[in-house]
Order: structure tokens, then C-alpha cells, then sequence
């Protein structure tokens, strides 16, 4: 079952996209595993996991930032993975990365004004005080004031650096944008704050965005779709106020049962996750989330993989047990 939302307004299609890497004695490491899912143009789509089920990489693949080892996706129609150097470059523009630590991903030796310029000349615009007339813009845009355009990225806060970091994104007027946890190095209170710079803009612009979190609750703000990942597997994908109310894999009613502000309490007894992620080279057959589960489980969920399929409209998850896991928990 494909993950998908109407076919017409969908800018990224990912088919079967699968990435291993090498771990040395001929074993790998399975980070991303057959994940099929549609974005559609203007969504933002949350992935959400535990640190190290895969969704960076699927953010990187997804803007060929990592090569694939197999499958494909498909940006506006061209099918990325098999593109050249040259036709890559000039599609770079068009998806733009956000990245957890913004002091290490601008150049420290270039000014506020130097660093969002870039990619306001690289759009092809000419003239210095066009340039800076933009810049401004842009930086008003984040809530930042031009005039510290001439400061380097080491004079402003952990916050207003992510804020540059948009600039810089914003200044290339991508189709994509991928926020690779915008928010997870900054305090809770400037969280919020960029959160709602990010959801600001994604009204205003109907960005299309994948908003890459291992806070479910953070994801929830920005996100009309959440797609919840697994050791290198989406477990289930869904409208975003459905996937927070009423959960469908026991995987994402653990994840939000330990955040208590929408987590229901009743539920957190039994929904409470134990043990760590198993390692992603040596997944576990079956469902891969069987050492975990705290279902009663049946055997096939130690000899058969599930597949993600419908449950509700446009809402799928990948449980042997779905429809039982969800009657227990309402
Ligand atoms: Fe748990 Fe089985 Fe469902 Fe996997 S398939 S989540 S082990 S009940």
C-alpha cells in the first residue's frame, strides 16, 4: 500500500527507497528500508522516530544529499536518484536543507548580509543594493532586523542563527524545504518561538516541507501529516490531527503516551516502550518492532513483516494486530 494523497497536487514520490551502509565483516547497516510515501505540494509532512530509525536519511535521500541503494524518487516529475551531476546542480536550489546545528552549517567568516546573499545572487538577481534590499527582506521575513545584516553568524543566539538558517533556505525560493530537527538544539521557549516562524511561513508561502523530529509533540505543531518511522520503515502515516488523537501502531502510542501534554494518561501504563531501538544491522525478522511490543502478540509477528495498509481514509499503519490495538485503547 502505497502512502499516498491525491495524485494531482504531489510534488516528491518515493518508491521502495532503501539505504544501506557498510559495517564492516560483509554486514550493513539497513538505515532506510523500502519506504514508499507522497508529499504533496504546500503539505508539510512530519517524520517522526526515535534517534536513529532512519528519518535523516531519508531526508538526505529524499534531496540525493545520499545516494540511494535502491528505489527512486521523484521530484516534480524527474526521477533524482539516476540524475547527473550537472542536471543535479541545477535542481539543488529547489530543495533546501535545514539543519539541527545552524552555527556549524554557516560559514563563520561571512556576514549575516554575505550568507543569505549567496543564493539571492545564485537566483540570478544583480546589483548590491538589490541584494541587500532583499537580504532584508528575507531576514524581516524571520523576525530578524536588517540592519544586523553586517554580523557574523557567532553574534547572534543558538535562535537567531536557526532564523539565518531559514533566510538562507527561504533566499533560494526552493520548492522543498527539509528541516533535519530545526529546533532540537535550542532552548524550549525559542523552540516555540521558530515553530511558529516556520509555521508562519509555511501558511503564508504554502511551503512544501518535510519536518524531521524525534519530538512527536514538535512535529504535531508544524505538520498536516505525520509519518511515523521504525528501524528504517515508515509504521504509519496519517492526517496529523488523527495521528496524534488516535494513533493507530502501538509503536506511535508509545511515542506520544510519553509526551503528557497529548499523551492520554490512562493510556501510559500500557503503552509505555521498553528496551532500546534494536541495532539497524541486525533487524528483527518478523516485525520489526516485535521485540518491543507490548501487545499480545501472534506469530506472525515474528515471521511476517506487515505492511502498511489502510485503516482509516488516508490514515495506514503496519500492524498484524491494528484493529485489536486500536479497539484496547479507546
Ligand atoms: Fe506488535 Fe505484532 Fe503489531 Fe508488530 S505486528 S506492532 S509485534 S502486534
Amino acid at each position: 500500500m502505497c502512502c499516498s494523497m491525491n495524485a494531482d497536487g504531489v510534488l516528491v514520490e518515493v518508491r521502495g527507497l532503501t539505504k544501506s551502509f557498510p559495517a564492516g565483516r560483509g554486514r550493513s547497516v539497513h538505515a532506510v528500508d523500502g519506504v514508499t510515501l507522497d508529499i504533496a505540494r504546500g503539505e508539510t509532512l512530519g517524520l517522526v522516530g526515535e534517534s536513529g530509525c532512519g528519518k535523516t536519511t531519508l531526508g538526505r535521500l529524499i534531496c540525493r544529499l545520499e545516494e540511494a541503494s535502491s528505489g527512486s524518487v521523484m521530484f516534480d516529475g524527474v526521477e533524482i536518484t539516476r540524475l547527473r551531476d550537472k542536471e543535479l546542480r541545477a535542481l539543488r536550489p529547489r530543495m533546501q536543507m535545514i539543519f539541527q546545528d545552524p552555527f556549524s552549517s554557516l560559514n563563520p567568516h561571512k556576514t549575516v548580509e554575505q550568507i543569505v546573499g549567496l543564493p539571492v545572487w545564485l537566483r540570478g538577481m544583480r546589483g548590491r543594493e538589490a541584494i541587500r534590499a532583499r537580504v532584508g527582506q528575507l531576514l524581516q521575513l524571520v523576525g530578524l532586523d536588517p540592519s544586523q545584516a553586517r554580523r557574523f553568524p557567532h553574534q547572534f543566539s543558538g535562535g537567531q542563527r536557526q532564523r539565518i538558517g531559514i533566510a538562507r533556505a527561504l533566499a533560494c525560493e526552493p520548492d522543498l524545504i527539509i528541516a533535519d530537527e530545526p529546533v532540537a538544539s535550542l532552548d524550549v521557549s525559542i523552540q516555540a518561538q521558530i515553530l511558529e516562524v516556520l509555521r508562519r511561513l509555511q501558511e503564508r508561502f504554502r511551503l512544501t516541507a518535510v519536518f524531521i523530529s524525534h519530538d512527536i509533540s514538535v512535529v504535531s505543531h508544524v505538520s498536516q501529516r505525520i509519518a511515523v518511522m521504525y528501524l528504517g520503515r515508515v509504521v504509519e502515516v496519517g492526517p496529523a490531527q488523527a495521528v496524534i488523537r488516535e494513533p493507530l501502531h502501538p509503536y506511535a502510542r508509545a511515542l506520544l503516551a510519553a509526551v503528557p501534554r497529548i499523551g492520554r494518561s490512562a493510556e501510559r501504563a500500557a503503552t509505555v516502550l521498553s528496551g532500546d531501538l534494536p541495532s539497524p544491522i541486525a533487524v528483527p525478522p518478523g516485525c520489526r518492532f516485535h521485540t518491543r511490543c507490548y501487545l499480545d502478540q501472534v506469530p506472525e509477528c515474528r515471521t511476517l513483516e506487515p505492511e502498511l495498509r489502510e485503516v482509516r481514509p488516508g490514515h495506514l499503519a503496519a500492524c498484524h494486530l491494528v484493529e485489536e490495538a486500536t479497539q484496547r485503547c479507546q
